[in-house]
């Protein structure tokens, strides 16, 4: 289907509002349109969008094709923020260029190498895409869960996807930020890990949700933990 830049911006907006509302529906007004704004009667004319009762909504195919543009957004956040490091306004200005070029299987390959990233930097859901119920894995992948890692390898936390706050704010306390190196040591019985000077050994929940950005040539090799450092467990139903 061909459809404007513009028009796929107002599908964009409308989901985001929708998302916000926790709603099927919301006035053209709430999105900052009106009717016989050119982009949006391109969405009526490809019955993208429709009224119901002075609102309007996603057709099926509609919804479809705002989850792809929203996915497609996010993602380029988290490419644009995670491995090309950029900050601020300039994210969301260049993202909003970068989802239109990630078509045609693009963000696949993206989502791969990013190890299907469940939200934006945002904290906003990333709707999943074909690769990510495959949990397809790329041999060149830029940035994965802690839990896939080999012993000795390593590099910098990403991120952290979890729903449940006070582990993150547990984990963060620790020092465990966006951009703080990490190596792991052992995968069991229990996940440790090197962050700075100090070992932390969690769960594979925990495991699961710290995404590291893979850092070429920053991986050190396993060393056998040196005496008198300090050993945190985190997460882990043994031993707390
Ligand atoms: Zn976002
Ligand atoms: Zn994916």
């Amino acid at each position: 289907m061909e459809i404007s830049e513009p028009a796929e911006e107002v599908l964009e907006a409308l989901w985001t509002v929708l998302e916000k509302k926790n709603a099927s529906s919301t006035a053209l007004q709430d999105i900052g349109f009106k009717r016989g704004d050119r982009e949006v009667e391109e969405l009526f004319k490809l019955n993208l969008i429709r009224s119901v009762d002075g609102e309007v909504e996603f057709t099926e195919e509609g919804r479809k094709l705002a989850e792809d543009i929203v996915r497609r957004h996010r993602l380029a956040e988290r490419l644009l923020v995670d491995v090309l490091d950029l900050k601020g306004k300039l994210v969301e200005e260049t993202a909003c260029k970068f989802e239109h070029l990630l078509r045609d299987g693009v963000d696949e390959h993206i989502c791969i190498l990013l190890g299907h990233p469940k939200i934006c930097p945002h904290g906003l859901p990333i709707p999943p895409g074909r690769c990510c119920e495959k949990e397809e894995e790329a041999t060149g992948r830029i940035i994965c869960p802690l839990s896939d890692l080999k012993p000795g390898e390593g590099g910098k936390i990403a991120y952290i996807y979890t729903s449940d706050r006070r582990k993150l704010e547990r984990l963060m306390v620790m020092g465990l930020l966006p951009g703080s190196p990490v190596t792991l040591i052992q995968r069991s019985p229990s996940y440790v890990f090197q962050a700075g000077q100090t070992q932390i050994a969690v769960d594979e929940e925990i495991a699961n949700s710290i995404y590291v950005r893979i850092v070429e040539g920053e991986t050190s090799p396993e060393k056998p933990p040196t005496r008198g450092r300090r050993r945190f467990r985190f997460g882990l139903r043994k031993g707390w």
